[in-house]
């Protein structure tokens, strides 16, 4: 990786699946596919320009978008892969080095320090310190408001999300949040009250598939101050810096 004075890069993989790499990590997301039209660094990629970090997959949960079993063949790939999974996640016999867990739970692995909280939907979201970077991927967890639904379940659902939102630390570095157009006008409510609850430096919306008019939905409707924390996803595959800007350059250069 370029040496740079914030050493993190993140890489948008596909939906809900990003690597962000630190100095001495490779941190793989909610993997389930790469990119259809090769718009993404693929996951291979990634893999193959490890160079001597600790490959670290997360599986939110086990749904199909967030998850697929081509991940245990990295196994072959890598010199040094360890899996952090959600408890629903089905573990192939013999595989080693893996860690289920289920919401609310501590532990440490190597340098990385990991605790779980709990999903509104399967799951569980996890907070990662990595190299001084400490890192939020929600996988489903959300104000999922659905038009339609019973009053009584969308007010359940609003007092489960904000209570483990409340929950977070105040300061993040980086967060992978939930936003999906399916919701129409409820869209962005997770992602707005998680920004007034937790002061991020930059949010990687996710969860849109191919639907990337999410990005201008959030320039109509966030605050210019709001908005500037949110890192733009366009069919590309260049890495974001922390600060929200892509880079030509690329992990395979040191
Ligand atoms: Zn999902």
């Amino acid at each position: 990786m370029q040496q740079t004075a914030e050493h993190v890069l993140v890489y948008y993989l596909y939906h809900s699946g990003f690597a962000v790499v630190t100095r001495n990590y490779i941190l793989i997301f909610d993997y389930y596919r790469d990119c259809p039209s090769g718009c993404s660094t693929t996951a291979d990629q990634i893999l193959a320009a490890a160079r001597g970090r600790h490959v670290v997959v997360f599986v939110s949960h086990a749904h199909h978008d967030h998850y697929t079993p081509a991940i245990w063949d990295w196994r072959d790939k890598c010199a040094e892969i360890s899996y952090v999974v959600s408890l629903d996640v089905p573990v192939p016999d013999g595989v080693a080095d893996v860690t289920a867990l289920s919401a609310n739970h501590h532990c440490a692995l190597g340098s990385l320090d990991i605790t779980t909280y709990a999903s509104t939907d399967q799951g569980v979201a996890f907070w990662v310190e990595a190299d001084g970077y400490r890192i939020f991927h929600a996988g489903d967890l959300n104000w999922w408001h659905w038009e339609g639904e019973p009053d009584e379940d969308n007010r359940a659902m609003a007092e489960q999300y904000r209570q483990e939102i409340d929950a977070l630390p105040k300061e993040v570095d980086i967060a992978f949040v939930p936003v999906d157009s399916r919701l129409e006008q409820a869209y962005a409510l997770g992602l707005t009250y998680f920004m007034s609850r937790v002061d991020a430096r930059l949010i990687f919306p996710m969860h849109f598939a191919n639907d990337y008019s999410i990005f201008e939905w959030l320039k109509r409707d966030l605050t210019q101050e709001a908005e500037s924390r949110i890192a733009e996803i366009t069919p590309s595959p260049l890495p974001f810096y922390l600060d929200g800007s892509r880079t030509p350059s690329s992990i395979e250069r040191s």
